[in-house]
């Protein structure tokens, strides 16, 4: 990547702000691509339409989402500045990243992805739940919790330290194994992906889904919204897997999302506020 770049502007040569801004400025376009793509879509063009799979039946206050866009804005550059880290550690040849091909074959190159994908999600459990002790949530996590009725731009809405720890995956796996840049981009595709889904505020997959032996290993976007809302609770990323193992999915996560995924209408209530009928959704405090 870095070849090409140099190649196509050869003032860029060891030109690291340069380098710095166009990874930059490449996160921003793909965060707003993704991001803004699932707002466009949820929380203006099909805002009336679809209002009854809303998790929580009511929209943040304009303000909130303005919060989201600065800190995930914030948190890009920390994203960028380990991206610019990461290229010189491998020109210098301290990172295990391969650029030809031929060096592996397409099995492991799978095998990179999905491993890369399995790792970040442990990885991901356990740093948030350090994330919750006391100490770290009211200085660090308290940033990302301010959303507690998120929307897609909350993707990566992170006090710095946590952006800090939660990227860090990417500089700690090229150390560990050979991987090559397009297994880091297909993990990164799939990482932005779920993490605009989880704070979507709609619910999208359809009933049953979080009861079925297969699809049931996989997280929904009630899962990650009843963490925002009632905190201790749903701590995992990508997979059920470790929330079934550790006892934190909140008891009523099933009966929640079946409860969701089964509404079939909405009455609008004002221009503002819609109300979903025949339904009295109202989420439990966590017990914890
Ligand atoms: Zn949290
Ligand atoms: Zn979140």
């Amino acid at each position: 990547m870095s070849h090409i770049l140099e190649s196509w502007f050869p003032a860029l040569q060891d030109n690291l702000p340069a380098y710095w801004l166009i990874i930059y400025a490449f996160l921003v376009l793909r965060y707003v691509i993704f991001a803004g793509a699932a707002y466009g879509i949820f929380y203006v063009w099909r805002k009336r339409a679809w209002f009854y799979k809303k998790i929580q039946q009511k929209y943040p206050e304009q303000k909130r989402v303005l919060y989201e866009l600065k800190y995930s804005f914030s948190s890009l550059a920390i994203f960028a500045s380990l991206a610019v880290f990461i290229k010189y550690a491998t020109e210098g040849g301290y990172t295990k990243i391969y650029s030809d091909f031929s060096e592996h074959s397409w099995l492991y190159f799978l095998f990179t992805v999905v491993i890369f994908v399995l790792i970040h999600d442990m990885y991901f459990y356990w740093t948030h739940r350090a994330m919750h002790h006391p100490l770290l949530f009211k200085h660090v996590h308290k940033v990302h919790h301010m959303s507690n009725n998120p929307t897609p731009w909350a993707a990566f809405s992170f006090h710095p330290l946590e952006a800090l720890v939660e990227f860090g995956i990417i500089p700690i796996m090229v150390f560990l194994m050979p991987l090559h840049p397009a297994a880091i981009a297909v993990f990164a595709l799939y990482m932005v992906s779920l993490n605009v889904i989880g704070h979507l505020g709609f619910e999208i997959f359809p009933r049953g889904f979080t009861q079925h032996k297969i699809f049931g290993l996989h997280n929904t976007s009630t899962h990650h919204n009843m963490h925002h809302k009632l905190v201790n609770c749903n701590y995992s990323l990508y997979f059920n897997i470790w929330d079934k193992l550790m006892g934190t999915n909140h008891a009523k996560y099933h009966s929640t999302f079946e409860e969701v995924a089964a509404r079939k209408d909405a009455v609008p209530v004002s221009s503002n506020e819609y109300q979903v009928a025949s339904t009295s959704y109202e989420m439990q405090q966590a017990t914890d």
